[in-house]
């Protein structure tokens, strides 16, 4: 590989192209073809055909790494394939890479002639590596447009039947979607970014409505199917990863998209629309105070919470263009060079990106990954290939400007979704038109403005968008008022995640209060208070400091060590998969985090994570952990967690199979090299290690022979890590809990895997919605489990832990505490409650509750005697 690095030549990005094919005279003539278009300035390099005289069609992952090398730059390399096994040795020969430099390198589904062409075009025009890949990728729209083929050939719905391509069998699975919302915003975003991650060419549809297939890389058709909890959609996937993105698919719904399926703690109910409701106002209109403005407002309450203060009328700064008469409206004008307008509106899309990444990272850190997910699914939209494709055909055809262009594309998804009679699809307009207006906003050069009040105040608006509400500061924003959206809108969810009371689905008549009347908003019940009388002011006053005083406490307690009412004290850790949600759970008050899944990282991408990938990842955790202590589980794949190129394949019964340490014992590699990323990491830092799915006791000893191997290596190659580090397991399986006295001579603690456990106890697939009930972890048959293992652990002198789900069900909290467990891990919004819940208790209530639980015949009435419990006490 090249030592220098050739990128920006004159402030220019060079890009490399390579052009794989199974014959060299096609390869060649390509290149010729591509040349011929840009005179020679673009280093395009030829891996085609094999050594085999006899032979010699075929690919070889070697050239493909020569080529690759041979035009390799940090700006980027773009690699064109024909088919079959020309993709397996382009993927194979980014492994000989090393993985700084794998990250520039990028295999593009485009058509082999008119990619490479479109992309050596557009390589010699200075555009950056993502312009050439979306040159590539639409390189067949103008001859689709040359051939008469109309819009209608891109549009949103494809057909009844799968489109089959040439690169290979067809498969297709059949599945019930189970979430609480179906394919939504976020779910949608994950399930599109996966299917894009593959090959192949993979379509969906909603068997229940009677779809037809729609692309499942986009987005917008993804999210117009309307898929809802029950709903039975089929995949199809042609090409030669068909099979590893159908399980991968298959993964993501069966696990219900890492989605909590339990009802949320305050559910909302709409109320109906205030029959004093208006017309809409004017927009702009100078305000002036009405004379008969009602002492109080109902709407659809959105977040809940009490605010009293001045109200501030919001209105969003037009988009001004300096172009037209009206100066509202986006020019439309005829362009001569349609290149250069297309690539006027991939700037603006790639401006717009940059904005909402920022806000996705702000807001992940702020509200938690969950829930800024939402900005995902806007960044999916940008990149939606139905729409891109139809924006630049329309420029190439029409010779229209970019925004008018794009205004018409977004006008049309818009009604597109108006269309569905599907109240929460509607909801998603208002996801389309902010995305859309942001790039508008940027190809008209208006600053972007942030949503700010003079003083702390309520604020008052027709609506507003995910991502105004997205930014707002809870210190100066008390409440929100407006008269667009429902309880189910982002605005209304992201709300929620901020902590700031918010009414929808207000009358327009709150849009004519003058800036500084005094309101007051009950976001529990919707209620406004225009000028409130002294009594109702002081009633919600009292309402309103009760509620603070309530969320303080909770919020100083989350922050002190778990401790019962007559001190006794519990770890409580966090469950976390990432650095954001790290962030968070220190903001929580986790003590420390009770479960890294690792998984996460090597998730998303082609090839697993270097030792020094994890490594740097671990610190950073380790490092926001702040001396608190970090229990990394080494990586638990198979099960409901595939990850293709790690090669578990389908099997047909995934938890009974190759799953967890067995399949990490059988891959001696893979699992070394995350253990010394981990011992390193372990240097200076409170780290701990355990093992998932340990079912023997030969298992956890030849896992710490392999560890042994590596501190070994790490010894005589001189580079420190933490000697005394303690070794666990993860008690998930029956096995486990019935020999627990043979495995804690082994280790030094173990973590209970509730989610495991009770599947496997209870004989019932977790993800199975018809059977996933009975896996209850608060069934006497599972607490049973739980508390054969507290006493085999203890008898043996090690302690015992708990990182399943369970733990985040307020009335798990006295269970959990009874049974004697030292340490418990759960989600991180979850630990203000529990913390709180057993400050109210002593240990001997807990343990008075867990023996009449144990002898109860039925999870619901474990529930039921907490419960009374709870209120005798
Ligand atoms: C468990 O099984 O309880 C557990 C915490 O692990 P996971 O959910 O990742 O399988
Ligand atoms: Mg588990």
């Amino acid at each position: 590989m090249k030592e220098s690095n050739p990128q920006l030549i004159n402030g220019v990005p060079v890009i490399g192209i390579v052009i794989v094919s199974h014959s060299r005279r096609l390869a060649e003539g390509v290149r010729e073809l591509a040349l011929q278009m840009v005179k020679d300035h673009v280093p395009i390099a030829v891996a085609a055909g094999i050594d085999d005289p006899a032979n010699p069609l075929g690919t070889d992952a070697m050239q493909v790494y020569e080529a690759i090398a041979s035009v390799y730059s940090d700006d980027g390399v773009l690699v064109l394939m024909d088919l079959g096994s020309a993709l397996m040795s382009a993927e194979m020969a980014l492994e000989f890479l090393p993985s700084e430099q794998q990250q520039h390198i990028h295999l593009c589904a485009a058509p082999l002639v008119e990619g490479a062409i479109a992309a050596v075009v557009a390589a010699a025009s200075s555009s950056d590596i993502q312009q050439v890949i979306t040159e590539a990728q639409g390189a067949l729209v103008a001859k689709a447009t040359q051939l008469g083929l109309d819009e209608s050939h891109l549009s949103l719905v494809i057909s009844e039947e799968p489109m089959i391509n040439d690169k290979g069998q067809t498969s297709q699975i059949s599945l019930t979607v189970s979430n609480r919302f179906g394919l939504h915003a976020r779910p949608a975003a994950q399930f599109v970014s996966c299917a894009a991650r593959f090959q192949s060419q993979i379509q969906v549809r909603n068997i229940t409505k009677g779809s037809e297939f729609v692309r499942a890389d986009s987005i917008n058709q993804v999210a117009m199917l309307g898929v809802r909890q029950g709903d039975e959609i089929v995949i199809s996937a042609t090409g030669s990863d068909a099979e590893e993105a159908l399980a991968a698919l298959q993964t993501l719904i069966t696990t219900n998209f890492g989605e909590d399926n339990t009802p949320p703690h305050l559910p909302i109910t709409p109320l109906p629309p205030n029959p004093t409701r208006w017309g809409p106002l004017a927009p702009h209109l100078p305000i002036a105070p009405s004379p008969h403005l009602p002492t109080s407002l109902q709407g659809i309450p959105a977040s809940p919470g009490v605010a009293i203060a001045p109200c501030f009328r919001y209105r969003k700064t037009p988009i001004t263009w300096e172009q037209t008469t009206s100066r509202e409206q986006p020019p439309h004008y005829h362009v001569e060079d349609i290149r250069e307008e297309w690539q006027r509106l991939q700037t603006a899309l790639h401006t717009a990106q940059q904005e909402i990444q920022t806000l996705l990272s702000h807001s992940s850190i702020q509200i938690g990954d969950t829930e800024a997910a939402i900005f995902d699914a806007h960044l999916l939209f940008l990149a939606d290939p139905t729409l891109l494709e139809a924006a630049q055909q329309r420029i190439f055809t029409q010779h229209l400007n970019a925004e008018a262009v794009w205004q018409g594309v977004i006008n049309e998804v818009a009604s597109n979704y108006r269309r569905l009679d599907d109240p929460y699809l509607q909801e998603r307009i208002a996801d389309v038109v902010d995305v859309g207006q942001r790039v508008l906003r940027v190809l008209s050069g208006t600053p972007m403005t942030i949503v700010d009040v003079p003083q702390p105040a309520i604020l008052v608006a027709a609506d507003l968008t995910p991502s105004d509400t997205a930014s707002l500061d809870p210190t100066r924003i008390l409440g929100i008022c407006i008269t667009a959206g429902s309880a189910t809108s982002h605005t209304a969810i992201l709300a929620r995640s901020l902590g700031i009371p918010a009414i929808v689905g207000l009358p327009p008549e709150i849009l004519q209060l003058a800036d500084g009347t005094q309101l007051a908003i009950d976001g529990e019940t919707g209620r406004v208070w225009v000028e409130p009388e002294p009594e109702t002011l002081v009633a919600l006053r009292t309402q309103r400091d009760a509620q603070q005083v309530n969320r303080q406490q909770t919020r100083t307690i989350a922050h002190q060590p778990g401790m019962t009412r007559d001190r006794h004290q519990i770890n409580v850790f966090a469950n976390v998969s990432g650095i954001n949600d790290t962030q968070q759970a220190v903001n929580f008050g986790a003590e420390g985090v009770g479960l890294l899944r690792t998984e996460f990282l090597y998730l998303n991408r082609t090839t697993a994570p270097t030792e020094e990938q994890q490594l740097e990842v671990y610190q950073a955790i380790a490092q926001i952990l702040d001396h608190r202590p970090l229990i990394i589980r080494t990586l638990d794949v198979g099960g409901d967690k595939s990850i293709a190129y790690l090669g578990v394949g389908l099997e047909s019964n995934p938890f009974l199979g190759w799953r967890g340490i067995r399949f990490c014992l059988d891959r001696p590699h893979v699992l070394k090299t995350q253990l010394r990323a981990i011992l390193r990491a372990s240097f200076r830092h409170q780290i701990k290690i355990m093992f998932p799915m340990i079912t023997t006791v030969a298992e956890i000893q030849a896992a710490k022979a392999i560890l042994a191997e590596v501190q070994g290596e790490l010894r005589q190659a001189g580079v420190p890590f933490d000697e005394a580090m303690q070794i666990g397991i993860m008690v998930e399986v029956p096995s486990a809990v019935t020999i627990a006295d043979q495995l804690a001579r082994e280790v030094d603690f173990f973590s209970i895997g509730t989610n495991d456990l009770s599947q496997y106890v209870m004989a019932a697939d977790r993800t199975n919605p018809k059977v996933a009930k009975l896996a209850d972890a608060l069934h006497p048959a599972v607490l049973r489990m739980i508390h054969q293992t507290v006493e085999a652990g203890h008898a043996a002198g090690i302690w015992v832990g708990l990182c399943g789900e369970i733990a985040a069900d307020p009335l798990a909290a006295p269970i959990l505490l009874g049974l004697g467990l030292d340490e418990v891990s759960l989600s991180p919004p979850a630990i203000p409650a529990f913390k709180g819940a057993i400050a109210q208790l002593t240990m001997p209530q807990a343990q008075a509750i867990v023996t009449t639980a144990l002898q109860q015949d039925s999870a619901a009435k474990v529930r039921e005697i907490v419960n009374d419990d709870l209120h005798l006490i």
